[in-house]
């Protein structure tokens, strides 16, 4: 049986967490936390002089629903960032353990891991970016405490295979993080519930993309009920705010308008792919199941100059192992997509 107590740093267990003046009472007259009873300065100001609720069950068991799982499963933090930084703080030793990535991937995971101190393996993908399963678990040693894995994957844009994943998630001996912050653009079925069979599988979520509400800062974690706990001990008591809070169940009102715009950028993704392809300059188009395309271009960095000379701003990726002369464009509304590749036309021909 997997003992998620036995990996978790030992100042972490021992951890008296922080108790806030809201987790003992939330309704009453409330003179217990030094908040400003005239209110704000501001007309409508939405009860903003009281402190936000620390757990935000309300929302919490909205995702929850949404997602097919428990409230028990879920933290919410300050974008992903948060919940990204607070599993190298629970689980790694700074100085000591690791966490292992799999490159091409996300800049963030080793940002976080050096403002911790952590140290990060590296295994790249494959040609195809998919995961190399079997070299992963050879270069995991007991040090290395978190695999973080990226499906779709920033930014290549494809789906690692579920069936790694769930190998992965079998046979790695820490715990194994999914970031699906583009899950909703994907084909492919999220890992959330396997949260109730998995106690070491963290899903990573996030409102700043399917959802398009990135300036509220709103990142979901997905687990067992164990490593949520260690997540709401360690975060900061009023994380999430009350505007961001309101925002977010808010959308839930009009899920439609959610999947309709979800459904319009997957086929604006599939025609600029195809206009893309269409393109001498371009030697390669990769698959995308993400809200964004990654592909290969001759002078990749000069093209990216050129672009943004015209105003069109996309991202060098270069430099990233195995994404040689690569840009990552993502999806626009239409008339910024055709401006983007009518750009591209007037600078490769
Ligand atoms: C955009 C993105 C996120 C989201 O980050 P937030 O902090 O929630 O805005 C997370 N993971 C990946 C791979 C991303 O590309």
């Amino acid at each position: 049986m997997f003992d998620i107590d036995s990996f978790v740093r030992d100042n972490i267990r021992k951890l008296t967490p922080y108790r806030s003046a809201r987790d003992d009472f939330d309704s009453g007259t409330l003179l217990d936390a030094n908040e400003n009873s005239y209110g704000a300065p501001l007309r409508n100001s939405l009860d903003l002089h009281r402190y936000p609720s620390p757990t935000q069950d309300a929302l919490r068991q909205k995702i929850a629903d949404y997602r097919g799982v428990d409230l028990e499963h879920i933290f919410l933090g300050v974008g992903s960032d948060e919940p990204i930084d607070l599993l190298m703080r629970i689980f790694c030793e700074p100085g000591k353990d690791s966490i292992l990535i799999t490159p091409p991937t996300y800049g963030m995971y080793k940002v976080a891991a050096n403002i911790n101190n952590v140290a990060v393996q590296e295994v790249l993908l494959t040609e195809k970016f998919q995961l190399r399963t079997d070299e992963i678990i050879e270069e995991a040693n007991e040090n290395s405490k978190l695999l973080f894995l990226c499906s779709p994957n920033n930014p290549t844009a494809n789906d690692l295979k579920r069936t790694d994943l769930l190998k992965l998630v079998a046979k790695f001996k820490g715990i194994v993080v999914v970031d699906e912050a583009y899950i909703d653009f994907s084909r492919q079925e999220s890992m959330a519930q396997m949260v109730r069979q998995y106690p070491n599988l963290v899903v990573l979520q996030t409102f700043s993309k399917a959802f398009g509400l990135a300036g509220i800062r709103l990142g979901v974690a997905i687990s067992n009920p164990d490593i949520i706990n260690y997540m709401l001990r360690v975060k900061a008591p009023y994380n999430i705010n009350k505007l961001t809070a309101d925002t977010a169940l808010k959308v839930f009102d009009d899920m439609e308008l959610m999947k309709f715009n979800i459904n319009a950028i997957k086929d604006e993704r599939d025609y600029v792919a195809e206009q893309l392809s269409h393109s001498n300059a371009v030697t390669k188009v990769y698959p995308s199941n993400a809200n964004f395309i990654l592909f290969k271009i001759k002078n990749a960095k000069e093209v990216y100059r050129q672009l943004a000379e015209r105003g069109v701003i996309v991202r060098y990726r270069g430099n990233e192992p195995l994404c040689e002369d690569c840009l990552r464009v993502t999806i626009g509304m239409p008339d910024e997509n055709v401006k983007f590749l009518k750009a591209l036309r007037e600078i490769v021909g």
